[in-house]
């Protein structure tokens, strides 16, 4: 398989008025040509920044410190602004979770896919149109060149995400950020939405990372989990054993909150995360680690390699 993303030592962090926080710590995770992989944590975790720093899409205060960014072998941090807007939305595609964020309401369907097929393929006229139009049909629009008219208020909003999918693909997109992309639907169309990531992960060879809170969405569709916490990657690995096998007290809390949705028995990981204007010393999870040894309130463990996971605990050192 071709490495298409490798995500190397990042550390990011904000410039506050009187600091500097960081909050994102020595980052490590890789994605394959035709791989999804899923970056899932609570709020504020710390995986939408990390994602983000990849298109370099971060709010004005943050600071990418170190680390580097491989992107078919290129190091996006190396990359200047301009270079940078020549691969988002072509080489690299946002899905936000949010699709109005991405879509104007003035203008139509059709003439938003034909302006980012001009922009990106340089297409123009019927060669523009025959492409805009297939690439709905390949997210599954129905009478997708009657809907080339439609505006985005006329689309329901797991329409509208299909139609920021469908842009990716007319672009040729070879990676696909997915932030939330389903938080804002309900349950079934969710499921569609996620049914055609997979779909065109599998037909188009097309990577995927997937941003979510919540595991169970991760369980059907992802290869690779990254398990993020408090700015810290704390277990990646395949998803079979992320799943079957997990090995960080933290990836073990987030299972049990699925398990227990699905009996019914609706439960949460006790206590808070932290905000990166906590200062915990040792482990960032020992307040809530019900495994908590005296070491990890001194000294923040590394990473460690167990079978194929990679794991950041005490517990495996
Ligand atoms: Fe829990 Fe210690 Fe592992 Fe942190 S390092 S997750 S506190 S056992």
């Amino acid at each position: 398989m071709t490495k298409i993303l490798e995500v190397k030592n990042l550390n990011i962090g904000f410039n506050l008025s009187d600091s500097f926080r960081q909050a994102i710590y020595d980052v490590n995770f890789s994605l394959e040509k035709g791989e999804m992989l899923a970056i899932v944590g609570e709020s504020g975790c710390g995986k939408s920044l990390s994602a983000m720093s990849i298109l370099q899409l971060l709010p004005e205060t943050a600071e990418i410190k170190s680390g580097e960014i491989f992107f078919n072998g290129e190091n996006l941090l190396n990359l200047t602004q301009k270079q940078m807007q020549k691969i988002r939305g072509k080489k690299i595609a946002l899905i936000p979770q949010d699709p109005m964020t991405s879509l104007n309401p003035l203008y139509t369907i059709g003439n938003q896919l034909l302006e980012v097929i001009e922009l990106h393929q340089g297409l123009k006229g019927q060669e523009a149109f025959d492409v805009a139009v297939k690439a709905l049909e390949k997210v599954k629009i129905p009478d997708a060149k009657e809907k080339m008219k439609s505006y985005p208020h006329e689309f329901s909003g797991g329409m509208k995400q299909r139609v920021i999918i469908a842009m990716a693909l007319a672009c040729n997109a070879e990676l696909i950020i997915a932030d939330e992309p389903t938080t804002a639907l309900d349950v079934t169309v969710q499921a569609q939405i996620m049914d055609i990531l997979k779909d065109i992960k599998e037909r188009f060879n097309i990577s995927i990372i997937l941003i979510t809170h919540d595991l169970g969405v991760v369980a059907e569709n992802a290869d690779k989990i990254a398990v993020m916490y408090s700015g810290h990657v704390v277990e990646f690995a395949d998803k079979n054993e992320i799943l079957n096998n997990p090995l960080h007290p933290y990836t073990k809390a987030l299972l049990n909150v699925i398990l227990d949705i699905n009996s019914k028995d609706v439960k949460t990981i006790e206590g808070q995360p932290p905000s990166i204007m906590d200062n915990i010393s040792g482990c960032s999870f020992h307040p809530r680690c019900k495994d908590c040894m005296n070491i990890c309130i001194k000294e923040k463990p590394n990473n460690v390699i167990r079978n194929k996971t990679i794991v950041a605990c005490h517990l495996y050192n």
